[in-house]
């Protein structure tokens, strides 16, 4: 399988290496071809080099678009040597063996990376170079393809040793070869795509761009991102999922950037919360949950949500388990709302909205599947991470007892509550809850002690407002999305009032966590899962 070299066709935009290694070719009395600037730069350096047109019968034209698109080329690499049809052709077309093939492309990325103009990064689509690896690699059996200068040695290495390339090497190259002309034309499929998303999203264009990544369609390009600086757009894509890609919006503004994110986090959080078992509503600021509760009715539940925490649900976002009532959407116009969300709406109260015509109202037709699978991305410098959701539900936990006393059954039911909201908060999260609303959020501090003293001071807040003597912490009970690392968390929310804890349990400070459980007499359960979202 040992293949001798007698002519070898050197065409490479990139000069590096180029001299010695074609000197050590024609030292083995190896016949040099080569297009213009590759001719002339071996030329220079004394080497005797015929040029491409001597097999064409043509010369290089086009401004070089096409100088080795020919049977005089592509026949000599093409044909399988030891076949008498294939040999007759060549003979019959004065076509000569071509057996090594030192090819690099036109620099297609880095024009692009330097920020070069529409046409010339055009004009830096290799064509024939490409034409010529794949159909050297094609036939490997007989043909050696070269396109990188780190492999020269490799081939040296073969003609000195062996007298020519071993097909282990030809093999090689070749697959060398077809991941080079890959990542060639995906750099020009994303370039194109770069163009194209530019012209669709127009503000939109970079965010746009970048998130062809991710794949999907764009749905619609946006005013702005998080800020008015930042350019953005909203892509749907994935398995379909009732939610904002998919909700019809019956009236209001043009959902922003914000609006999407935040109306996203209500709505996945609403869905933890069965419309069969009881109405539920979120409200949901920068993409927390600021009072979220279950009650008889939707308008019930939407005050008790509201009462978790007043001041912040100001411009929030809505988001019910059930039909919109006419109740409900009385109450919700009350105050400023920037967006509601919900299955679906009667006339009775989509008319209410209507009265509010900057209010957006989305029907979704659906809720989502909590336990529902998919992938979430976040982007990084240079990347994305990827995971799947965080599909697990308190339903399906078994919840262990790690104190002396049980929580009853009132209390277990706000457990559970609570650990379903607690999902959705960001971490560091404390939820307390009682009677099935939440009483105070603690929402994103760096530390688990800090989150659960804001959540306390809030309600606290929220009881002054109201006219209250007690903070509605006053037994109530309380979840924690991860661990206490210490007791001191813990001893926080006893002293707030909590009388029982849910949490995953997990930290090797656990017997002294529920030392301070036992001391303050409050019950405790243990998950075993996690509930971290960042
Ligand atoms: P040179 O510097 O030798 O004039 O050109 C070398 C470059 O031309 C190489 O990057 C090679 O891939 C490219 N090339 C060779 N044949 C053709 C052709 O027929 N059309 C185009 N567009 N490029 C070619």
């Amino acid at each position: 399988d040992i293949r001798p070299i007698a002519r070898a066709l050197l065409s490479v935009s990139d000069k590096t290496g180029l001299v010695p290694f074609a000197q050590a070719l024609a030292e083995k009395g190896i016949a040099l071809v080569s297009t213009g600037g590759t001719r002339k730069a071996l030329a220079q350096a004394g080497l005797e080099v015929s040029d491409v047109s001597d097999l064409t019968g043509f010369p290089e034209m086009m401004d070089g678009r096409v100088k080795t698109l020919h049977p005089g080329v592509h026949g000599g690499i093409l044909a399988i040597r030891d076949d008498a049809g294939h040999r007759a052709s060549m003979d019959a077309h004065n076509i000569l063996p071509i057996d090594l093939v030192v090819v690099n492309l036109y620099p297609f990325e880095a024009t692009v990376a330097a920020g070069a103009g529409y046409d010339d990064c055009v004009e830096n689509i290799d064509i024939g170079g490409p034409a010529m690896i794949r159909a050297a690699a094609k036939n490997h059996a007989d043909v050696a393809v070269v396109v990188d200068p780190s492999s020269y040695a490799t081939v040296l290495a073969d003609l000195n040793d062996k007298g020519g390339t071993t097909l282990a090497t030809r093999r090689k190259l070749a697959q060398l070869a077809y991941a080079r002309t890959a990542t060639y034309d995906g750099a020009i499929a994303s370039w194109f795509a770069e163009v194209e998303a530019k012209e669709d999203a127009g503000e939109g264009a970079g965010a746009a761009a970048e998130s062809r990544v991710f794949g999907g369609r764009l749905a619609e390009a946006l005013r702005y991102g998080e800020n008015p600086h930042q350019s953005a757009a909203f892509y749907v894509g994935g398995p379909a999922r009732p939610g904002v890609a998919t909700a019809r919006q019956l009236q209001g503004k043009a959902l922003s950037y914000n609006n999407l994110n935040d109306t996203d986090a209500a709505f996945e959080a609403v869905a933890e919360f069965d419309p069969a078992r009881a109405p539920a509503v979120v409200i949901v600021k920068h993409a927390n949950p600021c009072g979220v509760a279950e009650g008889e009715t939707l308008v019930e539940a939407y005050r008790k949500a509201l009462a978790c925490d007043p001041t912040s649900a100001f411009g929030g976002i809505v988001a019910l388990n059930r039909t919109l009532d006419a109740e409900a959407a009385r109450a919700i116009v009350d105050i400023f709302t920037e967006v509601i969300v919900a299955p679906d709406a009667t006339e009775e109260a989509a008319a209410i909205i209507a009265t509010k015509k900057n209010l957006r109202l989305l029907v979704t037709g659906a809720l989502p599947d909590p336990r529902g699978g998919g992938r979430l991305v976040k982007s990084l410098a240079g990347g994305y991470l990827v995971q799947s959701r965080d599909n697990a539900v308190v339903d399906d936990m078994t919840l262990k007892v790690v104190t002396q006393r049980a929580p009853t059954e009132a209390e277990l039911a706000d457990l559970a509550f609570a650990f379903r909201v607690v999902k959705h908060v960001k971490s560091n999260a404390i939820v307390y809850a009682k009677g099935l609303a939440t009483v105070g959020i603690g929402a994103g501090q760096m530390s688990r002690v800090d989150s659960a003293r804001i959540a306390a001071h809030k309600a606290r807040d929220a009881a002054a407002a109201a006219g209250m003597a007690e903070p509605l912490t006053r037994g109530s009970v309380v979840a924690s999305d991860a661990f206490f690392p210490f007791a001191d968390g813990l001893v926080t929310a006893i002293e707030a009032g909590a009388t029982a804890v849910i949490q995953p349990g997990g930290s090797i400070r656990d017997t002294d966590v529920i030392a301070a459980a036992d001391a303050a007499g409050i019950a405790m359960v243990f998950t075993g899962v996690r509930h971290f979202r960042h």
